[in-house]
């Protein structure tokens, strides 16, 4: 299913000259050129309405920072009418870690509205009233939001069709299956009097793909635990003639 109108990020932030920025260049650079996708950056600051154009305030309750103002900040998602059926997004370290998952959802629909945050926060009634969705891209603190932002519309625009280059390259990476990626290897065939792994130059291809599911699962038990612990343990292959009985208990019998 292809959208009325290409899929869309509309970013509040005080930095709206950080957009496109890195986005402009290379693969999603074309893309943008060409029209499969558009970003919208929208100063929040146009929303204040005081005589010094402030946009925060100190935190109610005392504590170090500042805090964006409630008012400017709805005032700054309203006149961006964003219709009901695009995801509302706040970039906060507390929110849900985005995945890869999300990732494809997101770039399935409309394209969200993005809201940066910068100092310490924003007013908890914004995201209250307006139903923002706090999503975070990883456990450390960043300075703003943008960079975050930039992050996320990456991540969704590299999914969109027609895109990236072959098809493939978006399903069969890291996190697609729940796996992390199998280590890749080009020309020069010897590096460093290191060999390209044999088997890959061997031209039998479903050879390379159980090396390559074994590498995958190998790496993804070894770095991540968590992920590993997902993937639903595999299915025997058949007995060749009669069912066998097991002898051993299996490591994983449920989960
Ligand atoms: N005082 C806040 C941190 C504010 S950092 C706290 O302790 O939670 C300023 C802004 O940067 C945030 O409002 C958010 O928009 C953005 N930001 C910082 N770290 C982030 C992360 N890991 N993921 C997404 N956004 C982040």
């Amino acid at each position: 299913m292809t959208h009325p109108s290409p899929w869309r990020a509309t970013v509040l932030t005080l930095f709206p000259e950080m957009f496109p920025g890195p986005l402009g260049v290379s693969l999603a650079g074309r893309a943008l050129a060409s029209g499969l996708w558009q970003i919208e950056a929208r100063d929040i600051r146009a929303s204040a309405t005081d005589r010094h154009r402030s946009v925060d305030d100190t935190p109610a309750g005392g504590g170090p920072g500042m805090v964006l103002r409630a008012d400017v900040l709805a005032a700054a998602i309203d006149a961006a009418e964003i219709g009901p059926d695009r995801p509302r997004l706040l970039m906060s370290p507390r929110g849900r870690p985005l995945t890869q998952a999300r990732v494809a959802e997101l770039a399935g629909g409309p394209g969200p509205l993005i809201v940066c945050g910068r100092f310490e926060g924003i007013d908890q009634r914004v995201i209250d009233g307006r139903g923002l969705e706090e999503v975070s891209i990883g456990d450390y603190v960043l300075s703003g939001g943008e960079i975050a932002a930039l992050a996320l519309i990456d991540a969704c625009v590299r999914l969109l069709p027609g895109v990236m280059g072959k098809e493939a390259s978006g399903t069969e990476e890291s996190f697609s299956d729940g796996l992390l990626e199998y280590p890749q290897y080009t020309r020069p065939q010897l590096f460093e009097g290191v060999p390209i792994p044999e088997i890959l130059t061997s031209g039998d291809h479903g050879k390379v793909a159980s090396w390559r599911r074994a590498q995958s699962e190998a790496l993804t038990a070894a770095r991540r635990p968590d992920l590993w612990a997902q993937i639903p343990p595999k299915i025997p292959p058949k007995a060749p003639n009669r069912p066998r009985r097991q002898k051993t208990p299996k490591n994983k019998t449920d989960g």
